[in-house]
């Protein structure tokens, strides 16, 4: 086959265009030629004729120049050393815009995949897309791929044959072009199950000799009584193609002999009331097959499909279909989209004045609507989805799967997508081979891979970022599982300690064995009541040996505790001595606290916060878990009545993990200019944080002022203290414990 001359390819756009733009025809030839140098085609072609085969294709569509550059252009960026940004700079933002969409898409070609995704894929190529004029382009660049995919190897033909089934045919299908579906899917057919197409193929040689001339006799004969009746028709016979047929055996379990209707003639005339009166001719002429009759004309389908189907008995009992159409039909039904795109008497066409914003979105809005077309009532409801897919972004896996996300979305919306394990896992993401925010928003087309690390729990804050309902839900239920661990573990170290005082063994399966008496299910649930301050780790106690003496109420961390009701105190085995002795070290015994996201639900006194360095009491508080307070602190005397709440706790803090913690300090400051400033300064300088400042004035010349900070520690603390003691501007300084 010889490569199309550069002359060629004008004369063939002029031929429906003579306006077009020969100077910009002939550079993108010269320009491609160029770039595409001596690459060959798996066929041994030179690999430029490719793309002037794709142009061609476009040209029996009659389309515009852009359209025709962008198909001589279409493989230059992806596949040689051409940019876009020379694209544009040679041939204007229009086409460099089809060139790229093009591309795009070009890339997804690479990603493998799975025949069930074919829906999912045909709307991501419709998201990525902004002009129809793109997938225009791409639908004459796969026909021509599968023109010659006898010369790709085997291994790789069926992969294409089997994307083109589920993917480009039926998108052709919706864009209108049945004469491009068709040709599709024929060649593909013949791909996938070459056998049956082979053997169809003879058989409707061998029927097409034995009956040929049946179809000659009516066509001759319809020809003349139209004539006759003064109707100019054109009247084409053809018979149907080995793929319409193996779907017609498919669907209706017919065997070929069995099959009648493998004729069928186009009769097209000028005017719609032509077409009836053909039809009256044809029913009174022969035997009509009942319910073969279709008016697509009174009720066109919504691809804008019109034409008058019927089934006649014709000469030798061989059945005969007719589709009746005007030419005007007959160009939407062969070309579809492309044929509301076509030059009218050399003026632009709708394509073409896409400047026009409010046309070209209605154009876009029609197309939305074509692309919605359906038969069934499933396709007509697809019609509200397709109406949405502007609206969301389509991502892969590293391993080619298709994932339809809300636009919006982000890399932990894509990671619960893939499973909730992941999500929960998530830890970071690449986006296209580069290392990216986990709060990203995805993009269509993009790759995202998720880095995962075992024994993680998603951050509650998630909750709040993500778009999809289904990571939202994930996140709520592994942040309240996280939770539920965190009471679970406090409850076990309470239980612990309460089982170690009574000097009882303390095992899960001794707990089991009391589970009825404590009215739980599960050895879990007891431990997160105890740990949520909803049963008392005394009662736990006593279910699991009843026979034991009641024992003395309170924990070793309350004074009181230990009260034998002699009015003195005993010492038990366990005991935390710290608050009994100042000075002492804290007991072994002590429940650690290490800090904020650690794994116990722990707080901190809300009114003054705890230092390490300060000693500490736990007071167990039903939904927060534990806040723990300096010894000192007054809010405890409130507690004094409830010793079960008391814990014994003591700092145990990972230096490998440094945390601040919250503290309060209150001053006094003289009335001058600058006198905060220098306050938050100081505190600054000595790598305090101040989370919040109150003041009052009682006199003109005073300032009362609170801070919370956090901290380090409490040398931390006292040292931003006595810093501020050195201030002139500060009367007095002190720690607040609340
Ligand atoms: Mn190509």
């Amino acid at each position: 086959m010889g490569m199309m001359r550069q002359y060629e390819l004008v004369d063939r756009v002029r031929s429906y265009n003579p306006n077009t733009d020969e100077d910009l025809l002939n550079r993108a030839y010269v320009y491609a030629m160029r770039a595409h140098g001596t690459q060959k085609r798996a066929s041994g072609d030179p690999f430029f004729a490719h793309p002037l085969e794709v142009a061609a294709i476009l040209t029996d569509l009659k389309l515009d120049d852009a359209t025709i550059v962008a198909a001589v252009l279409h493989d230059t960026v992806e596949d040689t050393a051409a940019t876009l940004e020379e694209i544009e700079s040679m041939f204007g933002p229009e086409i460099r815009r089809l060139v790229d969409g093009l591309t795009k898409i070009k890339k997804l070609d690479l990603v493998s995949k799975k025949a069930a995704q074919g829906e999912n894929f045909r709307k991501l190529l419709l998201a990525i897309v902004d002009d129809v004029r793109v997938l225009l382009v791409k639908l004459a660049d796969r026909l021509h791929n599968m023109r010659t995919l006898h010369f790709v190897p085997p291994e790789k033909r069926l992969r294409i044959a089997e994307e083109t089934a589920e993917i480009y045919a039926p998108l052709a299908g919706r864009m209108g072009m049945q004469e491009l579906r068709e040709e599709l899917e024929e060649l593909a057919f013949r791909h996938i199950k070459s056998e049956a197409h082979a053997t169809i193929t003879k058989r409707l040689e061998e029927v097409t000799e034995r009956e040929g001339q049946v179809i000659s006799a009516i066509e001759i004969d319809l020809k003349e009584k139209l004539s006759a009746r003064g109707i100019h028709a054109e009247v084409a016979g053809r018979r149907k193609r080995p793929y319409s047929i193996w779907r017609k055996m498919e669907r209706k379990s017919v065997s070929f002999e069995q099959l009648s209707d493998i004729f069928g003639f186009r009769v097209i005339v000028d005017t719609i009331d032509d077409c009836y009166r053909v039809l009256g001719i044809v029913h009174t002429t022969w035997p009509m097959v009942p319910g073969r009759y279709k008016d697509y004309i009174s009720t066109p389908k919504q691809n804008d499909y019109r034409s008058i189907h019927t089934t006649v008995v014709g000469p030798g009992h061989s059945r005969v279909e007719l589709q009746i159409r005007t030419d005007t039909m007959d160009r939407i039904a062969e070309y579809g989209i492309a044929a509301h795109a076509h030059y009218k008497d050399g003026r632009t066409t709708e394509l073409t004045q896409f400047a026009d914003e409010s046309r070209a979105y209605q154009w876009l809005r029609r197309t939305v609507d074509l692309l919605a077309e359906g038969d069934s009532p499933e396709e007509f409801l697809e019609h509200t989805k397709l109406e949405l897919f502007h609206d969301q972004v389509f991502c892969f896996t590293p391993k080619g799967r298709l994932i339809a996300l809300p636009r919006g979305a982000t890399p932990i919306d894509f990671a619960y997508a893939v499973h909730t394990d992941v999500g929960n896992t998530a830890v970071g993401a690449k986006i296209n081979g580069r290392i990216a925010p986990l709060l990203t928003e995805l993009q269509n087309g993009d790759e995202v891979e998720i880095t995962r690390a075992e024994g993680q729990a998603p951050p509650a804050a998630w909750e709040s970022l993500v778009v999809t309902g289904k990571a939202r839900a994930a996140i709520r239920r592994a942040t309240r599982t996280a939770v539920r661990r965190q009471y679970a573990g406090l409850g076990r170290q309470i239980l612990e300690r309460a089982f170690s005082r009574a000097e009882r063994p303390f095992t899960d399966d001794k707990l089991k064995a009391a589970l009825k008496r404590l009215a739980r299910t599960a050895v879990d649930d007891v431990l997160a009541a105890v740990g949520r301050g909803e049963m008392f780790s005394g009662d736990v106690v006593k279910a699991v040996y009843p026979d034991l003496e009641p024992e003395k109420r309170g924990g070793a961390g309350d004074p009181k505790a230990a009260s034998n009701g002699k009015g003195w105190f005993e010492l038990r085995k366990g005991d935390n001595l710290k608050f009994k002795l100042p000075g002492e070290t804290p007991g072994a015994n002590a429940i650690p606290i290490r800090g904020l996201g650690g794994d116990l639900p722990v707080r901190f006194a809300p009114d003054g916060g705890a230092v390490p360095g300060d000693r500490i009491v736990g007071i167990l508080t039903p939904g927060e878990g534990v806040t723990i307070y300096p010894i000192q602190s007054p809010s405890l005397a409130a507690f004094d009545n409830e010793p079960d709440r008391w814990l014994d706790v003591r700092w145990d803090l990972d230096d490998k993990v440094p945390q601040r913690f919250p503290a309060r300090i209150a001053l006094n400051s003289i009335n001058e200019p600058g006198s905060l400033a220098q306050i938050t300064t100081t505190i600054a300088e000595h790598d305090g944080n101040i989370d919040a400042v109150a003041m009052n004035r009682p006199n003109p010349d005073f300032t009362n002022v609170t801070i919370d900070l956090t901290v380090w520690d409490l040398k931390h603390l006292s040292a931003i203290i006595s810093e501020l003691r050195e201030k002139r501007v500060i009367s007095r300084v002190e720690r607040v414990v609340g």
